[in-house]
């Protein structure tokens, strides 16, 4: 199984570490420039405003301001808001408390992957990529591999603070910082989760300035808050829904929506389209293993495309059933047909086991299959 996995903004990641006790700035999320000085206003103090991205280095692509004022507060939100930080549009900003920094340290929990186990690290050099001060300084970065059931204890923790050169009255606070992050990963099924910076401020207070947790895709089921934050990821409606129905579904412009079996068939009927002059209205993919409900939640999806899109004047599906059973597709086909009365031509292509018989099935409820691809997908595309 591929690895993927769940990334969390800053203020969510934020959000957990302050349920688990982390001391995080005091904050506002905000998604208008309106908002942006109402909470400068509440926060009675100067902030610093950070794109909620799901990148790094937004410092360096200007993605982190300070304000001092209500007005700059507001001019400066109104700046970002709906630009591109790295690559990813802006819709939400946080607004924090500005820091007075004395130093910056870097803490972090992510799996090592030469080991298969997880490493927890600690460093003097935080705020820049870490990566890269392990690169050109590794005496910088202190290193510990916790036994995976054993854990970790408050003395290891604070012998890699040590390590890094703290001391004094910051020594235990930060210590149990950095034990709370290993639980954290453990209670979360983390790939990775990282303060960076870590800052302690010139009257010595100490806050996580930045967080970033990212959780294991496959054990989203144990969060469901976590895949309740996945969900509302998704901006596109459709896209949301499609989550929420199991099936993978990204919203495209164009006159026919498209749904297969397999991302990979998916593609290829996206380029055939291309290839005849059309254009995708969506990419669905129902993924393997096909039951009746899947099939249904999958194109009654793809007529709600169609209500709300206009463009759309076609569906056009490939099934290739080799494993997955013909009557998913031909009883979830005509069932939805049978409630929702499409106002749109729905064509196909069916091939593999038990597909002449599943296309004419399907022909009597008026689903048109045609031998191949091409033949199919002109069709689709001849519809205006
Ligand atoms: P990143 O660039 O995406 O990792 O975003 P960070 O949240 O780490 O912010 C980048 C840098 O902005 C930090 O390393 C700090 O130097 C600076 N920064 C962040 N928060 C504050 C703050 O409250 N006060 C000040 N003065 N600087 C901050
Ligand atoms: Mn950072």
């Amino acid at each position: 199984m591929g690895k993927s996995w769940m990334r969390l903004y800053e203020h969510e990641a934020k959000e957990i570490f302050r349920k688990f006790g982390i001391p995080v700035p005091q904050g506002r999320v905000v998604s208008s420039p309106t908002e942006a000085r109402k909470a400068i206003v509440e926060l009675n103090r100067p902030v610093v405003l950070k794109a909620q991205v799901l990148v790094g280095g937004r410092g360096k692509a200007g993605g982190v301001r300070v304000a001092e004022s209500p007005e700059e507060a507001e001019r400066d939100a109104a700046g970002l808001l709906g630009a591109e930080i790295g690559g990813s549009k802006v819709n939400k900003l946080l607004v924090e408390e500005r820091l007075n920094i004395a130093r910056e340290l870097y803490l972090g929990v992510t799996i090592d992957d030469t080991r298969g186990t997880p490493v927890v690290m600690a460093s003097s050099e935080g705020g820049i990529d870490i990566e890269e001060v392990a690169a050109k300084t590794p005496e910088k970065v202190a290193l510990l591999h916790p036994g995976i059931l054993k854990g970790i204890r408050e003395y290891e923790t604070r012998r890699l603070i040590k390590q890094v050169g703290l001391k004094g009255k910051v020594l235990p606070r930060i210590s149990s910082i950095l034990w709370m992050l290993y639980h954290i990963f453990r209670v979360y099924n983390g790939e990775i989760v990282e303060i960076n910076p870590l800052v302690i401020t010139a009257d010595g207070n100490i806050f996580a300035a930045d967080a970033r947790l990212n959780v294991d895709d496959h054990a989203l089921f144990r969060h469901p808050e976590v895949e309740a934050l996945r969900l509302e990821h998704f901006e596109n409606p459709l896209e949301r829904e499609g989550q929420k129905r199991g099936v993978n579904f990204v919203d495209l412009k164009g006159s026919v929506a498209i749904m297969g079996n397999g991302a990979g068939l998916v593609m290829t009927l996206l380029d055939a389209v291309k290839m005849v002059g059309g254009q995708p209205a969506c990419f669905l993919d129902t993924g393997g293993g096909l039951s009746i409900e899947r099939v249904e939640n999958a194109l009654d999806l793809l007529l709600m495309k169609a209500d709300s899109d206009p463009d759309v004047k076609a569906i056009f599906f490939a099934f290739w059933f080799m494993i997955s059973p013909a009557e998913a597709v031909t009883e979830g086909f005509l069932n939805v047909i049978a409630k929702k009365r499409p106002r749109i031509p729905i064509i196909g292509v069916i091939q593999g086991v038990a597909a002449d018989r599943a296309a004419e099935i399907l022909g009597k409820g008026g689903i048109k299959c045609y031998p191949t691809i091409e033949e199919g997908v002109r069709a689709a595309v001849g519809v205006r």
